[in-house]
């Protein structure tokens, strides 16, 4: 069997995360040798306002409270409500590029992170392309080539956007929770852009369930992973958390999962892995995921060909096969997350 292999996604959320805590994720990778995946917001941190929202909304109780402030900042805090949103591409520019001549893979997150969560789900294809080509635009200029990789923000998606993936000519996306790589399966249309879902819980998922601290969660993970399946695993982190705070737990599951026999890279390694068109097709749809407020796009089940196009999988009245939280169902559309580690 071949050396199964382990995806870095690193989301990058934020102003400060772009600029204080990518070069220190590039540092690391530096030092443990490994490819990763870099995906930037580029356009307005409106960060405050997602924030804002889960104060007032008293979701969280007070230690993750603390701990956001920790994490964000407080100047963060206050993007998009008391201080305006700085223009993330505009002022990290050099910042993005710096990652790219260091040898990094890079990719599009978003255009304003907080807007595509809170609307994207509802949105129509006027309003979805405008968002996705501002963002592939702001990306073609800040680094001189169009974008290959596009992982959506905190995993949310309409299916305009799926299409868009394919018609804006990237290689491989990541907008997904799931299990392995597929092709994604739209009102019975296979839509030629494949996806690599992120197939682990990120360390702000795990961190409070079930006796989890920033002090086991690398333990926890790394019991998740000593079985390595063929498909090989995709883990998302962020320049906000690992990039800061927990850069020594992402240190002890770098050296983890070698030590497991985990071949370390970026999504363009395991696409290099993969005959694009033998990948199963799946259906789409929004579920949930333990430890996280709010819906997300979910990989569904695997369509036989001879039966595609009786479901419309991202339509929660005719929701898809097992496996999913069918409570998050019954709500017209998906609810945009809460938690702003959920980016
Ligand atoms: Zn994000």
């Amino acid at each position: 069997m071949a050396t199964p292999s382990l995806v870095l996604k690193v989301d990058v959320d934020t102003l400060r995360g772009t600029l204080e805590g990518v070069p220190r994720l590039v540092e690391l990778f530096q030092r443990h040798r490994t490819d990763a995946t870099f995906l930037f917001s580029l356009g307005p941190d409106h960060t405050g306002r997602a924030i804002r929202r889960v104060f007032r909304r008293g979701f969280l109780g007070k230690v993750k409270r603390t701990s956001i402030l920790e994490h964000y900042g407080l100047k963060t805090l206050l993007y998009g409500t008391l201080l305006p949103g700085p223009d993330i591409g505009r002022r990290a520019g050099d910042a993005m590029r710096r990652v790219r001549a260091a040898g990094f893979e890079t990719g599009i997150h978003c255009w304003d992170h907080v807007y595509w969560q809170d609307h994207v789900a509802g949105a129509d294809r006027e309003w979805t392309v405008r968002e996705m080509r501002k963002a592939a635009e702001r990306y073609a200029d800040i680094f001189g080539a169009a974008a290959t990789v596009h992982g959506a923000a905190g995993w949310q998606m309409n299916t305009h956007a799926l299409w868009l993936t394919a018609e804006l000519g990237f290689t491989c996306c990541a907008d997904a929770r799931g299990a392995h790589p597929f092709l994604p399966v739209v009102s019975g249309e296979t839509i030629r852009c494949p996806q690599f879902p992120t197939t682990l819980p990120t360390l702000d998922e795990l961190i409070g369930l079930d006796g989890i601290t920033a002090d086991n969660v690398a333990d926890r993970l790394l019991a998740l992973t000593a079985t390595p399946p063929m498909t090989g695993h995709v883990f998302t982190l962020h320049a906000e958390l690992e990039g800061m705070k927990f850069l020594p737990v992402l240190d002890r599951l770098l050296a983890g999962w070698r030590d497991q026999g985990y071949r370390l890279g970026a999504l363009r390694t395991l696409v290099s892995e993969m005959a694009l068109d033998t990948l199963p097709r799946h259906q789409v749809g929004y579920g949930t995921v333990p430890g996280r407020t709010g819906t997300l796009l979910i990989q569904g089940s695997a369509v036989d060909q001879a039966k595609s196009g009786i479901n419309s999988p991202l339509d929660p009245q005719r929701w898809p096969g097992p496996g999913y939280d069918r409570s998050a169902a019954t709500s017209p559309r998906p609810s945009a997350p809460d938690s702003p580690g959920s980016y």
